[in-house]
């Protein structure tokens, strides 16, 4: 087996070989530690009848591990300067595929289609760039992609919003929305030594396996994410101002949420972050009929 591509001194060799600078708008921050990406490898569950996506390949250190223990790697790479650099690295490797390419904009229901027919289950393993963490993961979801889970590293902070729980300070409309499709679960703290160059806070890996059905039923789904943006506008608020500031003619129709409040057993003086997914679906479900 060839030398880690993660090692910081082959990874120096590559960089000088290729001219290669950091681009820090692309959220460039390589990892240096093979040990780490065993441990991220080794949580996603691979097998060799797994399919894998990766978003930003960079030169290639996690892509390699992956390749190592899964069946197929799809990496989208979005700077063109590290496609040369790949085609070499990953050169003894014949089950990776590079898509030069903005996640963003992809099409991947269709890209799993064609490049993951012969496979048991799908995973989504990245070091994800810090700029577009969120986006990227919410795109992941809301397509409802045909993918067993998502394993990412992302810088601590946001992990920790998504897979806070009710009544902590982190819990919010990001844990709604991710926790409404999938079980969260922090299974890394990463320290910043770990990637040159170094970011300036430290990472997580979390883990985000697919529900089979949602975390709870509701009427309408994205008016139940609409009814969760609205409870946490104003943190400090409780659920009634921010309903009112939020719903249609809410200052004028009071009566009708304090109503429907009343119906769902919530009490209007809470705040938006004590409540549970559950008390979210029944809220608006109970605000739909009026105000969706
Ligand atoms: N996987 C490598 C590693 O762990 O060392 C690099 C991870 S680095 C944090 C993020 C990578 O994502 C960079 O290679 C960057 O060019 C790429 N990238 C940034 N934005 C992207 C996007 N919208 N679509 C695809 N790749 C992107």
């Amino acid at each position: 087996m060839q030398k880690d591509i993660a090692t910081p001194v082959r990874t120096k060799e590559i960089m000088e070989k290729y001219g290669f600078s950091f681009k820090k708008s692309l959220g460039q921050n390589f990892l240096i530690d093979p040990n780490i990406l065993r441990n991220i490898t080794e949580h996603a569950g691979l097998t060799k009848e797994t399919g894998v996506i990766e978003i930003g390949p960079g030169i290639g250190a996690l892509t390699e591990h992956l390749a190592r223990v899964a069946k197929k790697v799809v990496a989208y790479e979005i700077d063109q300067r590290l496609l040369p650099i790949l085609a070499d690295t990953l050169s003894p490797y014949d089950n990776v595929k590079i898509i030069h390419g903005d996640i963003l904009k992809a099409d991947i229901h269709q890209m799993i289609e064609h490049e993951f027919a012969d496979v048991k289950e799908v995973m989504v393993v990245a070091n994800l760039p810090y700029y577009v963490t969120t986006p990227i993961i919410l795109k992941l979801l809301e397509e409802k992609l045909p993918i067993g889970g998502i394993v990412v590293m992302l810088q601590k902070e946001v992990g920790d919003r998504i897979a806070a729980k009710p009544g902590t300070k982190e819990y919010g409309s990001l844990s709604i929305a991710i926790q409404y499709y999938t079980t969260a679960e922090t299974v890394m703290i990463v320290p910043k030594s770990v990637f040159i160059p170094q970011p300036k806070v430290d990472s997580a890996v979390i883990r985000m396996l697919l529900r089979e059905r949602p975390a709870v039923s509701v009427k309408d789904e994205p008016f139940f994410f609409q009814v969760a943006k609205m409870a946490f506008a104003q943190r400090r608020k409780t659920l009634m101002n921010n309903l009112t500031s939020g719903l249609p003619n809410g200052k004028e129709r009071k009566s009708d949420i304090a109503h429907v409040l009343e119906l769902a057993g919530i009490e209007p003086s809470r705040r938006g972050e004590t409540l549970s997914m559950n008390e979210f679906a029944a809220l608006s479900d109970a605000l739909f009929p009026l105000f969706g």
